[in-house]
């Protein structure tokens, strides 16, 4: 063990690259490796790297107004970043009010206290449980991590969380229920009305999803009737729906919010990583108006805040990453190459056995690595392969991220996602696809296994 190095580590036996420099879609090692980014760090890097107008705001920013706290004075980024996510924000929600924060865990945490605090102010002082999904991620603090369902990460944990239910994931290639789409009745969907009739409606206070599922599912789209249902049934017992939006909003997927293919409203949605864009950490809690309303009728106090949340130099970021992908049109650039990369992607991983799914939706795409093609049977969680697929991509010059082990039941199940700056081009996606099926391939080949 190194001991002249004092980081601590996610893995003991890994050896990390140190990346140096990052341009546009690329990055670049110590000895001046390039590396095509198309994990956009982890779903961060939206715009690309070194862009010259953030790199203007932030110094702007920072020789005019660093930090004042927000719990008792204002500043002026915070206010123009509050109003452009309403413009963004789906009509349906009305008047929206925005929670800042400094990343993804802690806006879902916000989401979960004001939800607590829409109940309370109109007199339900039991609707404490939040239903999540099984192999979902909403961060990793206690409250966020007792709503997700990345058992992986909850087994360490398992003591310190909360009583929150889980219902099964919306994943049409593994059907929870043994059943074929549409003669499903998108049972996925209702077995949230039996879980909330299981725990009782008067306990239930939110129901939280992804959109399309990131990191513990790598692009999974629900079908095209699940977020009514699911809508619906919140509707029917009084439950808030929370759009979980940390990876599939501000375009990613091709329109502004993830849950817009839907055309459902949520009654939260969070944000985080692709809001800062790399350039500054910040999270934000968006509140449709029934939500704050029912605060701004009560007690009329929030009883949520944080140091470094709506800090006027992460809101400046923020809004000069909005202002760059309204300029440069990135949201339908997402969806065009996005399209392109899915079909360029099926077309050539398809024909490698081991590739069980390729699926996703704009610049958020998974591919399902499996051990039979026919039966779909996983690779032992043991063989770590999609952790080899990321490690081989990466010398051959390309970053994806492989997805956290267990989508298929909780222990099992091999997937990497592909989720890069929205700036890709045609060749950046040849790269990227040509790549990846070597990657798999090496990995894969006989002598290997
Ligand atoms: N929600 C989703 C959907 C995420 O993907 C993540 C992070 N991968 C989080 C929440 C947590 O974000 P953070 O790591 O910034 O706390």
């Amino acid at each position: 063990m190194d001991k002249s190095n004092n980081v601590l580590y996610g893995n003991f036996d890994e050896d990390y690259i140190t990346i140096t420099r990052g341009d546009g879609v690329y990055v670049f090692d110590e000895n001046n490796k390039k590396y095509l980014d198309a994990a956009g760090g982890v779903c961060v890097v939206n715009i690309g790297h070194g862009v010259k107008e953030i790199q203007e705001v932030v110094s702007t920013q920072v020789q005019q107004l660093a930090y004042t706290y927000g719990g008792t004075t204002d500043n002026i980024p915070r206010q123009k970043l509050a109003k452009k996510l309403d413009e963004w924000a789906p009509s349906s929600m009305g008047n929206t009010k925005t929670i800042f924060s400094s990343s993804g865990g802690e806006a879902n945490e916000a989401a979960l206290k004001l939800t607590y605090q829409y109940h309370n102010e109109r007199g339900n002082y039991t609707k404490r449980k939040v239903i999540g999904r099984w192999q979902s991620y909403h961060g990793n603090t206690v409250a966020t991590l007792s709503m997700s369902g990345r058992t992986t990460w909850r087994r360490n944990n398992s003591s310190l969380l909360l009583d929150f239910p889980h219902i099964s994931p919306p994943y049409c290639y593994r059907c929870p229920w043994n059943k074929t789409y549409p003669s499903c009745n998108v049972s996925c969907a209702n077995e949230l009305e039996r879980t909330i009739k299981q725990e009782g409606a008067e306990n239930i206070a939110a129901f939280i999803a992804e959109p399309i599922i990131g990191t513990s599912m790598s692009g999974v789209v629900p079908p095209k009737e699940y977020y009514q249902i699911i809508r619906d049934i919140c509707d029917k017992y009084d439950i808030l729906f929370i759009s979980d939006e940390v990876m599939c909003g501000l375009g990613r997927t091709g329109k502004n919010w993830g849950i817009e293919h839907w055309e459902v409203s949520p009654d939260i949605i969070t944000t985080s990583k692709g809001l800062g864009g790399g350039y500054s950490p910040i999270g934000a809690t968006i509140l449709a108006e029934n939500v704050w309303g029912a605060i701004s009728e009560g007690s009329r106090n929030v009883s949520h805040s944080s140091t470094y949340g709506g800090n006027p130099l992460s809101c400046a970021v923020g809004l000069a990453v909005i202002d760059y992908i309204e300029t440069n049109k990135l949201v339908s650039k997402a969806k065009i190459m996005g399209d392109k990369l899915l079909s360029r992607l099926k077309e050539e991983l398809y024909e490698v056995p081991y590739v069980g799914d390729v699926r996703g939706k704009g610049l958020l795409v998974g591919v399902e690595i499996v051990a039979d093609k026919e039966s779909k049977k996983p690779f032992d969680s043991n063989m770590n392969i999609g952790h080899l697929v990321e490690a081989e991509a990466r010398n051959n010059g390309l970053l994806i991220l492989a997805g956290v082990t267990g989508l298929v039941d909780g222990a099992d199940g091999d997937h990497v996602e592909i989720v890069p700056p929205y700036i890709i081009d045609e060749e950046n996606i040849e790269f990227i696809v040509s790549t990846l099926r070597k990657s798999i391939v090496n990995v894969l080949s006989k002598d290997k296994l």
